[in-house]
């Protein structure tokens, strides 16, 4: 027993020195100083679509650009509240594209080359692009979460997935999947990143609720929720 509490003090002891090592250094002079702490998250929350492209359309008209930016601008503010550093890759529904962008596909192009400087411009980024689901028949529904080819974003993938199933009822089964190498934000960040898809526009009990303020709230909770977990 007493060997064991030994052991056990020693190796308390350790612990002690190594963190108080990770966070001092010894300075030119000879003294000892504090190490800055590591740098805290910028979120980047990113509204999916808007501009010239508005994503996905339902059948009541209801469209991806205009419930994404919602979704994201809640979650903005709840990040905000819980002192998390956060910043959009857009905050309405217009986008200014540069003069040789026309056509809708130059325009999506420079739009997607914004976006990644607001993301590379982070410090610590962490980025959450928000989208809405829509599918050729009406049965499929629930939230996705597809995450980057890398495991920091596949943990925090799975995190926020069972924050959103925690949150929506276990009628959501749907597990975090791997990005197959198409979404280009996911692929290009160069942190860990994200895309939720909230919920299928092709459903109409879903479409309802994603007209609705309380489910977009919601929703934004639930991932504010899963990042916290991280
Ligand atoms: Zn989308």
């Amino acid at each position: 027993m007493f060997g064991l509490r030994a052991v056990f003090g020693r190796t308390v002891i350790l612990a002690a020195l190594a963190s108080a090592a990770a966070s001092a250094a010894i300075s030119g002079d000879g003294r000892l100083t504090r190490r800055p702490p590591p740098a805290p998250r910028t979120l980047v929350i990113d509204a999916g679509h808007g501009g010239a492209d508005g994503g996905a359309v339902s059948e009541g008209g209801l469209r991806e650009s205009e419930v994404n930016l919602d979704i994201a601008l809640k979650l903005y503010r709840l990040a905000g509240f819980l002192g998390v550093r956060a910043v959009l890759t857009r905050d309405g529904e217009t986008i200014e594209y540069s003069d040789d962008a026309v056509t809708v596909c130059e325009k999506k192009r420079d739009d997607m080359r914004s976006r990644l400087r607001v993301i590379r411009a982070a410090e610590n980024a962490v980025l959450i692009s928000v989208h809405q689901n829509k599918y050729g028949s009406p049965q499929p529904s629930g939230a996705q979460v597809i995450y980057a080819p890398d495991d920091d974003s596949r943990l925090l993938g799975e995190s926020v997935q069972d924050a959103l199933m925690d949150a929506l009822g276990r009628g959501n089964r749907r597990g975090a999947v791997r990005d197959g190498g198409d979404i280009y934000l996911l692929n290009n960040a160069g942190c860990p990143a994200i895309l939720v898809e909230c919920g299928f526009l092709s459903n109409p009990a879903e479409e309802a609720l994603l007209r609705t303020d309380a489910y977009r709230t919601k929703l934004a909770a639930a991932i504010a929720g899963g990042l916290r977990r991280r």
